[in-house]
């Protein structure tokens, strides 16, 4: 049965590149009818977080990848790694090596002067038996190194295809360290060959340690798996995606106000594709669809934009009333959400759409949903539909569009003059039909009426068109923001 596995180290985030490698072992397992397993490595004591681990699982499950077994901590496994080592000194394949951390910097620093490469110098498995020995039974502190053979190490790898290395080229990889703790290299190659894992799936930057890992499997008489090394995601500069470009932690996209079925998608598609002309892929069509094969060599960009581009695709898609559920405890967090009349608007008073406020905080939402690309956006769109009194600022002065304060101000006059007789207001066509006719009559330019009674009903540079906006606000509170706006403007007149 084909088994993968997610084995992060708990580092306090998920990095949108774990995401991915989870993803893609996640999905390749379910397409096979095989298990995913989920294995924290977690035998680095100095760089522990408290809380990583479960944060990690709550992240995971959030965007539904969930895992058949696990989740094991290699911390708990200490054990079982020692005995492996032990066996691999008495085969001949590691050995103990006691030189203190001045000595290897000696070694270092003379090697840096020779401009030779850095590697250890064997002295420890060069030293005699009996001094061995005597160390040994001294108790004296050490850690394990592999014995790397002068040999070459080929493998095949689903994405990369056949390679090459050389074991001349390699350092003797610690496999224990002093603390009794093993490193990455014996602890992965260890629980990989222990649980069974089938495809070992991860990201490109382990590549080099995938040799010292085939020798370890050879040494211990093993099998190996089959390796798949994932492209490296890339800023859209090329570089290496890194913090300083943008956000790296999955984390923060969930904060920024993406939806997980969008972030999924997206990821899905650094390094992959169907192969077809198809870009929207739910988790569970994923699941059918997704190949080792058709994952690609180059490295992947990270493009916000399309993020966006997804993101409102999936926006646009959702039930207004779920959007609506959605956004509540969001805006409840903003700071102008407490003093509108909507605050007391709960998730069940939505649903139900019991009332008058709930139903046109619905109304609110959709006449937004088309023009957000981020749940975040829609805390900002959404403040001119729910606060009371908007506070006016220059805004109205347009120089592009010619408006100065006495343009704003007749057209604010002529408009009020005009919707003041105007019945329906739900019907977006007759609106314009009556401003249409005020701007012919005041002999000004579209502009010149349009941006200071936009203006007057949003306060914001962008939102909704003024016809959307006076038929979802309503006659009453239309015009009663026309009403302000005209005040400011003769008010803070000098
Ligand atoms: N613990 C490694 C990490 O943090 C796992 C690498 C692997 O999958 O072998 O990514």
């Amino acid at each position: 049965m084909i088994k993968t596995r997610f084995a992060p180290s708990p580092t306090g985030y998920l990095h949108v590149g774990g995401l991915r490698t989870a993803l893609y072992a996640y999905l390749f397992a379910k397409k096979e009818k095989g298990k995913f397993i989920l294995r924290i490595e977690d035998t680095d004591q100095k760089r522990l977080v408290e809380g990583a681990a479960e944060k990690l699982q709550d992240t995971l499950r959030y965007f539904g990848i969930e895992w058949d077994e696990g989740p094991y901590f290699q911390s708990e496994r200490k054990e079982k790694y020692r005995q492996y080592a032990e066996k691999l000194i008495e085969s001949g394949h590691a050995y103990r090596c006691y030189c203190s951390a001045e000595r290897l910097q000696d070694m270092r620093t003379l090697q840096q002067k020779n401009k030779v490469a850095p590697k250890y110098d064997r002295h420890c498995y060069k030293i005699p038996e009996e001094e061995k020995e005597a160390l040994f039974n001294q108790g004296k502190s050490h850690v394990i190194r592999l014995l790397i053979p002068n040999e070459t190490i080929s493998f095949q790898d689903i994405v990369r295809g056949n390679l090459n290395f050389h074991g001349k080229d390699l350092d003797d990889q610690i496999l224990m360290k002093s603390d009794g703790y093993p490193t990455y290299h014996l602890a992965v190659v260890v629980d990989d060959y222990e649980m069974g894992i089938t495809h070992v799936i991860r990201g490109e930057e382990w590549l080099p340690s995938t040799p010292k890992h085939i020798l370890l499997y050879r040494a211990l008489g093993w099998d190996l798996p089959t390796f798949a090394h994932l492209p490296l995601l890339l800023n859209p500069d090329k570089s290496k995606l890194s913090k300083r470009q943008g956000d790296v932690a999955a984390e923060d996209y969930i904060k920024k106000g993406y939806l997980k079925e969008a972030i999924i998608n997206f990821i899905a598609f650094l390094g992959w594709n169907p192969g077809s002309e198809e870009e929207f892929f739910t988790l569970k069509k994923l699941q059918e669809v997704f190949s080792l094969e058709r994952v690609q060599k180059a490295g992947a960009v990270f493009n916000t934009d399309k993020l966006d581009w997804m993101n409102g695709h999936y926006l646009r898609k959702m039930h207004a009333v779920d959007l609506a559920i959605m956004l509540l405890p969001k805006l409840k967090k903003t700071v102008y959400f407490a003093k509108t009349d909507y605050s007391t608007l709960t998730d069940e008073s939505i649903k139900s759409c019991e009332d008058e406020k709930a139903n046109n905080f619905i109304k609110f939402v959709s006449c937004i949903q088309s023009r957000i690309k981020t749940l975040n956006e829609a805390m900002e769109q959404l403040r001119p539909f729910l606060i009371d009194e908007l506070e006016y600022s220059d805004l109205f002065f347009h120089k592009k569009m010619k408006v100065d304060r006495a343009i704003a101000i007749m057209a604010l006059e002529a408009c009020i003059k005009a919707l003041e007789h105007q019945k329906d207001f739900k019907n977006e066509t007759a609106l314009k039909e009556k401003i249409v006719t005020v701007i012919k009559s005041l002999g000004m330019k579209n502009g010149q009426v349009m941006w200071p009674l936009r203006v007057a009903l949003s306060n914001e540079e962008k939102s909704a068109g003024a016809f959307e906006l006076m038929s979802v606000m309503g006659k009453e509170k239309t015009l009663k923001r026309l009403k302000s706006a005209l005040n400011w403007l003769n008010e803070t007149s000098s």
